[in-house]
C-alpha cells in the first residue's frame, strides 16, 4: 500500500484522491498531529492508508491549506550539478564526488507560499527532494531505498550575486534566504512512482523552462544517502535536494522578477505553484 502524506493547517494529514484525512483522527489518536513524528513509521503510514474508506473525510484537497510536509528537518543537505547538460550549461566540469552544500531549514516553505527576493538575480531550480524516514549511519548504497520515507517537488531558489559574492563561491547563503525552499505538496511513497525514472518540469508564468527525468542524474539517490551517512548520522526527517536540470534562469539570463509565478512539477508526486515577491535589497553583495 503506497501512502501520501500532506501538512494541512498545521498538521499532519493522508491524501487519497482528492480528499484529505486528519491523521490523529484516523489513528485513533495513536499518531500524533506532528508530520515530523510519523517519518519514523512508513509502515503505519501504510496500515493507515489501507483503511482511509472506513473514515470519513476532513476536507477535500481543493480548499485544504498545505504548508511544507516536513516542516522542520535537522538537516537540509543539496547537492550541485548532479546533471550532465545543467553542468554543461554552466560551463562547469561534473564533480568526481557529489557537490554538496547545505539550505538552512529556516528557509523551508509550503507549495503556495511566496518567495521573497531581494535582488534582481534570483533563480529557480526545480528539483526532486528525498524525505529520510528510518535514519543510519555509514549506510549502504543496496540499502539505501529502506531509509527514504518519500519523495517530495522541490524548489532550490538561488540568489545568484550572493552565491557568488565570495571566491571560491559559497553555495549556502546565497540558497538559504527566508522562503528560498518550496517544497510539497505532498510526500510520496517511493513506491508510489516510478522513483528512478521521474520527470521534472518547471515553468514561469506558463513558459517551460526545465523538462528533464530524474534518470539523468550523475549520483543517484542510492549513492547520495550513502554518501552522506558516511559523513554525518542521516536523521529522520532530514531533506536531500538531489539537483536540478538544465533550464536555470542564469545561463539565459531571464532571472525571476517581481510577480513571476514558478510551476514545478514532477509527475505522480504533484504541483507547486510559487509567486514571486521583490520585497527590498538585501545589500549583501
Ligand atoms: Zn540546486
Amino acid at each position: 500500500m503506497t501512502y501520501t502524506l500532506a501538512n494541512i493547517d498545521g498538521r499532519a494529514a493522508l491524501v487519497a484522491g482528492d480528499q484529505w484525512y486528519d491523521l490523529e483522527t484516523v489513528s485513533g489518536g495513536e499518531s500524533g498531529p506532528d508530520p515530523m513524528m510519523v517519518l519514523v513509521a512508513p509502515d503505519r503510514l501504510r496500515a493507515l492508508s489501507s483503511v482511509l474508506d472506513q473514515h470519513e473525510s476532513s476536507g477535500s484537497v481543493d480548499a485544504a491549506r498545505f504548508g511544507p510536509p516536513v516542516p522542520r528537518p535537522r538537516n537540509v543537505f543539496a547537492v550541485g550539478l548532479n546533471y550532465q547538460a545543467h553542468a554543461d550549461e554552466g560551463s562547469m566540469e561534473v564533480p568526481d564526488n557529489p557537490l554538496v552544500f547545505t539550505k538552512f531549514p529556516s528557509c523551508l516553505v509550503g507549495p503556495t507560499a511566496d518567495v521573497e527576493m531581494r535582488s534582481d538575480a534570483v533563480d529557480y531550480e526545480g528539483e526532486l527532494v528525498v524525505v529520510i524516514g528510518p535514519g543510519g549511519k555509514d549506510i549502504d548504497p543496496a540499502d539505501a531505498w529502506d531509509h527514504v520515507v518519500g519523495l517530495m517537488v522541490g524548489q532550490d531558489i538561488s540568489d545568484r550575486p550572493v552565491q557568488f559574492a565570495a571566491k571560491p563561491p559559497h553555495f549556502d547563503l546565497g540558497k538559504s534566504f527566508d522562503t528560498f525552499g518550496p517544497v510539497g505538496p505532498v510526500m510520496v511513497s517511493p513506491d508510489a512512482v516510478d522513483r528512478d525514472r521521474l520527470r521534472i518540469i518547471t515553468e514561469v508564468n506558463g513558459e517551460v523552462r526545465q523538462d528533464c527525468t530524474t534518470d539523468q542524474m550523475i549520483f543517484d539517490i542510492p549513492t547520495l544517502v550513502s554518501y552522506l551517512s558516511r559523513v554525518t548520522t542521516l536523521t529522520t526527517g532530514d531533506l536531500i535536494f538531489t539537483g536540478t536540470p538544465e533550464g536555470i534562469g542564469a545561463t539565459q539570463g531571464k532571472f525571476l522578477a517581481d510577480g513571476d509565478v514558478i510551476t514545478t512539477r514532477v509527475e505522480g508526486i504533484g504541483t507547486m505553484n510559487n509567486r514571486c515577491v521583490r520585497i527590498g535589497d538585501h545589500r549583501v553583495c
